[in-house]
């Protein structure tokens, strides 16, 4: 304690003559004496405010030895203390420090009862709430909505169930690491509490699913507020170990008594609500409707049909050319997967993709991809066209798995393509997560004789150290620089530099997503060398690319 505080608590204590006594503590809050007023005992901070010392004075126990308990000890190590100090502690009393901080002074018989309440709680705690997001968990959460329906029963109003389930938390828990993933469920707990009320509930079930209970709604429209600002927070960017991550989630809500009087009849409908927001392309909420019961069946299967559709022959590839500007020729294809759902008809890449990465169905099926696109290019030369190179995506679940590289190299040879004409596309976010590692991924991949292409190059955190040290053969513009290049100058501006930056590096530049002749010609006077998109061909199917290729060389002769 420095001299001026020392001073201003004694004349604090000189002028308040209530004050009986006050504990002085050193500079790390351990105690070392007591002063004391009037040869009485001093009531100290609670829970160990009692008269403690009967007749004794304080200062007697100070001097006698006393003896420091840390109240986090366990009930064995307290009983043991006080055996070993003397009984006559029971009621002298021990001197209690919480994790070395002094807190105040108690009998034996308060610091038990102290410890036991403590005990209680943290059993209590430990068995109602979430040890990572400290949120209620299912088991409180069950009584709070039990209790929440019983009063809106009684007092003739409405109540809400948010289901809330995070888009994609797998695939990002999986490729960033459980620990990332443990501090974004920590501030998405805090994100859902501050959106409510203090009398809502917000829970955690398990994993990346949360419930909200929303009390005394007034009407719909009241509850629909809470659930797009619940959507607008997590939108906001999460910091987290120095990145910023971007999450977003589907939710599902049903009132009671209105949608379900029973509390398992709307958990299921809350539940039915939140998997249908999710299949309408997430980021999004929706109220249950009655038809989303009947709807069930085949919402509960789309990861089996996901699976079944690899093997039914839903999935096929198509293949978008690109072009060699210089040259006016066609240099490559990237390999575009597709799905046609018996039912849905043609389901988006950008929906299916996420749901296989999240279920890890996106293995066997890259595998099908890789080895169907080089089976592909070599029916592709025997039926006399040029050898072209196939781009194909690879996802991080992929990349990330251990024997990528030898499975590439199992196909490349089973299948007998030249490896010069197989490139693999990763994305800028993809590399930089596990920059250290895919060094070395890519060096090995680069050994196979295979070209490696960065995808949605400009979206995500490039470093350029990193950038050095990849061994990348070509670099794809994303193509939201590409999107009206020529009324929007930073996006001109953006490809210039990439441009430029792909020049020092050696490193070839494709954009993607060229659309319109005003943008190839802006791409062109920056002397991009590769453009792919509508502009020139849709991805195609492999017929429809045989006849678009004879039809490009007839033109641009
Ligand atoms: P991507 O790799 O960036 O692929 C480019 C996407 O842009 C494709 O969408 C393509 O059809 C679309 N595109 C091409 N030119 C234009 C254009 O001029 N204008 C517009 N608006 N779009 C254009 P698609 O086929 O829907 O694929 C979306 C994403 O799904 C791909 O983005 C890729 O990340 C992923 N994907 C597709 N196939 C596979 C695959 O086999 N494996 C993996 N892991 N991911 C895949
Ligand atoms: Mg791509
Ligand atoms: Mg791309």
């Amino acid at each position: 304690m420095n001299k001026e505080r020392c001073v201003d608590v004694l004349d604090h204590f000189i002028r308040h003559e209530e004050l009986l006594a006050v504990a002085v503590v050193d500079q790390n809050q351990s105690p070392v004496g007591i002063l004391d007023r009037r040869k009485i005992s001093e009531i100290f901070l609670k829970p160990f405010a009692r008269d403690l010392l009967r007749n004794k004075r304080v200062i007697e126990i100070m001097d006698s030895n006393p003896i420091t308990v840390d109240i986090n000890a366990s009930i064995d190590d307290v009983a043991q203390i006080i055996i070993d100090a003397g009984m006559q502690h029971m009621v002298n009393g021990f001197i209690i420090v919480d994790k070395g901080i002094y807190v105040g002074m108690a009998t034996g018989h308060a610091l038990l009862e102290e410890i036991t309440h403590r005990r209680q709680r943290d059993l209590y705690t430990l068995a109602h709430y979430d040890h990572l997001t400290g949120l209620p968990n299912r088991l409180l959460f069950n009584d709070r909505l039990e209790q929440a329906c019983h009063n809106a029963l009684r007092n003739h109003t409405m109540l809400g169930l948010v289901f809330v389930d995070l888009d994609r938390f797998k695939y990002i828990n999986d490729t960033l690491g459980h620990s990332f993933g443990d501090r974004l469920l920590i501030i998405v707990a805090e994100r859902l509490s501050s959106c409510v009320r203090q009398s809502d509930t917000v829970a955690r079930l398990g994993g990346d699913e949360f419930v909200i209970i929303l009390q005394n709604i007034e009407n719909e429209a009241d509850a629909e507020i809470v659930l797009s600002n619940v959507i607008d927070k997590l939108r906001q960017p999460m910091p987290i170990f120095e990145r910023e991550i971007q999450i977003t989630a589907s939710l599902g809500m049903a009132f009671f008594p209105q949608h379900d009087q029973a509390i398992d009849g709307l958990i299921r409908k809350a539940d039915a609500a939140m998997y249908e927001a999710k299949e309408r392309g997430r980021n999004t909420y929706l109220l249950y409707t009655a038809e989303m019961d009947h709807d069930k069946v085949e919402r509960m299967s789309m990861e089996t049909q996901l699976r079944m559709a690899l093997d039914s022959g839903e999935l096929s590839l198509s293949y978008q050319p690109q072009i060699l500007l210089s040259e006016q020729r066609v240099v490559g294809v990237e390999v575009l997967l597709r799905w046609q759902h018996p039912h849905f008809g043609a389901v988006s890449p950008a929906t299916f993709i996420p749901i296989a990465e999240e279920t890890g169905l996106i293995i066997p099926i890259g595998e099908w991809v890789l080895k169907e696109a080089c089976r592909q290019h070599l029916s592709w030369i025997e039926q006399g066209l040029p050898a072209f190179r196939m781009a194909v995506n690879i996802s991080g679940v992929q990349f990330k798995q251990r024997d990528f590289c030898e499975q590439v190299k199992r196909i490349i040879d089973e299948s007998g393509v030249d490896p010069q004409y197989l490139e693999l596309e990763l994305t800028e976010s993809v590399v930089m997560t596990h920059a250290e590692f895919a060094v070395q991924a890519l060096i090995d991949l680069r050994a196979l004789g295979v070209k490696l292409a960065l995808d949605d190059f400009g979206t995500g955190y490039s470093s350029l150290s990193y950038l050095r040290k990849f061994p990348l053969n070509r670099i794809k513009i994303d193509q939201s620089f590409i999107r009206h290049i020529k009324s929007t100058p930073a996006n001109e501006a953006i490809v210039r530099a990439i441009i430029a930056l792909g020049d020092s590096l050696g490193l070839e530049i494709i954009a993607e997503g060229v659309e319109t002749g005003d943008e190839l010609e802006c791409i062109t006077s920056h002397h991009c060398h590769e453009v792919q998109g509508y502009h020139f061909a849709k991805p195609l199917t492999p017929d429809d690319l045989s006849g678009w290729h004879r039809q490009f060389i007839q033109t641009s002769r």
